[in-house]
């Protein structure tokens, strides 16, 4: 087909999904870095073409919006919002994580709801995908707080799950003491204990390696990603934004493969460490992110010799590889362009969707290495998916099993990555290859199920 008619289409298709979905500016966002990959590949593929499957795949199957009542510890009432994109179930039953932050709503989650059912196909593993979450804010509240919420928010939402139809996890402000509260509540209403969330703690049903899964991941992804330019982790500078969970497994692995950490960040800045965060600083990321504060100028007060510098963020410190592993939209195109000017060879998303369309367009063009989020982050649902394997068959494996799977999965998205994205000159463009791998395996499980 005429690259003119192409264009065409997509613009057309874009323009449809605007209409359908005004004030939703994130999820347009992740329907449009999509479409402008995928589009051409079915319009080159028969089988996949006149068969509304974008159509049928930027609608979710079904969205579920509820109100959550809770009181706080003064005694005075609460409600929030609770939510559940229930996105597709093709390949397996829906499974995607819980986000708790202010800036939850429906665009928020649509779009990650959207992004989580490319990177679960990715992963190999029988699983849909889905998101949910609250605009409930975890800071400054106390444990019985947080308690409350997550039993009223589980008192609906258990209607709308279980370990066949949607399986739920953490995601931001969503952690180990959340997962618990919310098993305990659905198991005291179903009375039934099943692997219906991932992310249990290890008493009760968890994997060994799925608080580190994601951050593995991303990293065990880069290293493949480098070695397609003869290079390694090792020697290399690597700048990280934020602290919570994921930033603290990549931190781990790239010091364990011979990394240097140069920075983290917040909300309230970032923080340069010149001797980089290893050793015991690693494990006061932990104490960090605990302390329910979520500044890290507090690593200062603990590190007097790091540098905090507030209101910024860690793009303009030169490194070899810059993995933003903090929320959506975080690095933008002057900051890409700081990067590519600084020398970075690689960007490895470890977030979702942190990078902005311009900024990924920007990386592509100078030939960095680029990996989306929905590749380079699939570590973390993959081991999600391991745990509920476990939980079926009502066996636990060891850590190095665990580890092991997680490497042989990321490298196999790698390698689907390369099958679809590289491009004439040999570059490998990873955003379309993880889009076509991911829609593919979608489309097929779509196309035999019929028009449901
Ligand atoms: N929230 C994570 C993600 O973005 C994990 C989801 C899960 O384990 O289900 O992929």
């Amino acid at each position: 087909m005429m690259l003119q008619n192409i264009e065409k289409k997509i613009e057309d298709f874009i323009a449809r999904i605007e209409a359908r979905n005004p004030n939703e500016p994130e999820f347009l966002q992740a329907v449009k870095e999509f479409a402008h990959t995928v589009i051409p590949f079915i319009a080159s593929h028969e089988k996949y073409s006149g068969k509304k499957l974008l159509e049928r795949m930027t609608e979710p199957e079904r969205s579920i919006i509820f109100r959550v009542p809770w009181v706080d510890d003064q005694g005075e009432i609460r409600v929030n919002r609770g939510f559940r994109i229930q996105m597709n179930s093709a390949i397996g039953p829906y499974k995607g994580g819980l986000r708790f932050h202010p800036s939850v709503n429906l665009s928020v989650l649509k779009f990650l709801a959207f992004e989580q059912v490319f990177k679960n196909s990715l992963t190999t593993l029988p699983m849909g995908g889905g998101k949910g979450g609250s605009d409930f804010d975890p800071q400054g509240k106390s444990d019985m707080e947080i308690m409350r919420f997550c039993q009223a928010f589980m008192t609906e939402m258990c209607k709308h799950i279980g370990p066949e139809t949607d399986v739920p996890a953490g995601d931001i402000g969503v952690g180990a003491r959340e997962i618990g509260y919310l098993f305990g509540q659905y198991k005291k209403i179903r009375n039934e204990f099943t692997g219906v969330l991932t992310g249990k703690g290890l008493a009760y049903g968890g994997s060994l390696i799925r608080p580190e899964a994601t951050g593995y991941g991303v990293v065990y992804f880069c290293e493949q990603m480098l070695a397609t330019k003869g290079e390694k982790i090792e020697g290399k500078t690597v700048t990280v934004s934020g602290f919570g969970n994921v930033a603290w497994g990549v931190i781990k692995k790239i010091n364990a493969l011979g990394g240097k950490v140069l920075t983290i960040s917040g909300p309230d800045g970032y923080v340069y460490d010149k001797d980089g965060i290893s050793g015991e600083k690693i494990d006061f990321l932990l104490e960090l992110r605990d302390s329910g504060n979520n500044k890290a100028e507090d690593y200062v007060k603990k590190y007097p010799e790091a540098e905090f510098h507030a209101g910024k963020r860690p793009w303009e410190v030169p490194c070899d590889i810059a993995i933003p592993s903090a929320t959506q939209n975080e690095l933008n195109l002057e900051d890409a362009q700081k990067l590519v000017a600084n020398g970075s060879i690689c960007l490895t998303e470890a977030a979702n969707m942190p990078c902005t369309l311009e900024a990924i367009n920007h990386f592509i063009s100078q030939k960095v290495l680029f990996s989306p989020g929905k590749a380079s982050n699939a570590g973390g649902v993959a081991t999600s998916g391991l745990e509920m394997t476990q939980n079926s068959i009502r066996l636990n494996w060891s850590s190095e099993e665990v580890d092991q799977r997680l490497h042989e999965i990321m490298v196999g998205i790698h390698n689907a990555c390369m099958e679809y994205g590289k491009e004439e000159d040999g570059y490998i463009n990873y955003v379309k290859g993880a889009n076509i791998a991911g829609f593919v395996k979608v489309a097929e499980a779509m196309l035999a199920q019929g028009v449901v």
